[in-house]
């Protein structure tokens, strides 16, 4: 049987092919590396299967090598092909959003010729599907989308640059959207909840999020043409109505030709959208050889 895994900074996440789900704490044990990748290998094994798709949140080589995960440092350098290999198992691997678009398109969205996921949660991650086919560029990191720069000198990201997309679409940027409204310095869910009772800080704190999300995926319609964008992450998720209108208003903004053009969904395949994205292309590439 095949299974796909979705290694993350607090879980690993792994969804069989019967739809089975399992969430391994491995965060825990980041501190140590021999402990953490000896895990991880026990992860990956279980139940032995056939072939494994991996999706790990950072920057992936097509070699199969973790190049940098700013929040799994412990797999920085990390072959995880060949980890498998070892092991008599065949595997793919990619970034999570690129290979949750892939999940995406294969689900629920086999219609769209160019399919963009965008995740909003801890950080803003993109990922790219054309024509059934993920894109991951040369070295295998394109539609690092939360680090183009949408506000020269803007607010501080968390990859060290300044005014990226992420720094204001992202669970850390709705903060403080809300701290620099006059709001006190709480968890964007409960940002998200007050916006939900009629706070009003809260809810300009949601508007000024939905400023900077119309404009980035503007770009992405200018950049990219796509017929389908999907959204998703846990600050996505959350916020439900709140963002219903989220196509009207790119619509609005966006060049008329390519606007009309793209509809924007949502995710629904949730917290397991990395896994289910790994599943489906581990099962791809079993399929095609
Ligand atoms: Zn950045």
């Amino acid at each position: 049987m095949l299974k796909g895994i979705d290694i993350g900074g607090t879980f690993v996440k792994v969804l069989w092919e019967d739809g089975r789900k399992q969430k391994y704490p491995l965060g825990e044990l980041k501190e140590d590396k021999e402990r953490y990748l000896e895990r991880l290998a026990e992860v990956i094994l279980e139940g032995s299967p056939k072939g494994v798709g991996i999706a790990v949140a950072g920057f992936t080589s097509k070699e199969g090598v973790v190049a940098y995960s700013p929040n799994i440092q412990v797999l920085n350098g990390v072959n995880i092909r060949e980890l498998c290999a070892t092991h008599g198992v065949e595997c793919v691997i990619g970034n999570d959003v690129t290979v949750g678009a892939f999940g995406e398109w294969y689900h629920d969205h086999r219609d769209a010729r160019v399919l963009t996921f965008v995740a909003v949660g801890t950080g803003l991650g993109g990922g790219l599907v054309i024509g059934g086919a993920p894109y991951d560029g040369v070295s295998g990191t394109a539609m690092e989308i939360g680090h183009h720069t949408i506000v020269v000198n803007g607010w501080q990201c968390n990859c060290g640059r300044m005014g990226c997309w992420e720094a204001y679409c992202s669970s850390y940027g709705l903060v403080k959207m809300y701290t620099t409204l006059g709001g006190e310095n709480t968890r964007d869910y409960e940002i998200i909840e007050r916006a939900k009772r009629g706070e009003e800080t809260a809810l300009r704190a949601v508007e000024e999020f939905k400023k900077y999300l119309t404009v980035g995926l503007m770009n992405l319609v200018h950049i990219l043409n796509p017929d389908r964008i999907v959204l998703g992450g846990g600050v996505i998720e959350g916020m439900g109505d709140l963002i219903g209108d989220i196509e009207e208003r790119v619509k609005k903004v966006a060049q008329d030709l390519p606007g009309s053009a793209v509809r924007i969904s949502f995710s629904k395949a949730g917290e397991f959208a990395g896994a289910r994205g790994a599943l489906a292309l581990i099962k791809q590439r079993i399929a095609d050889s």
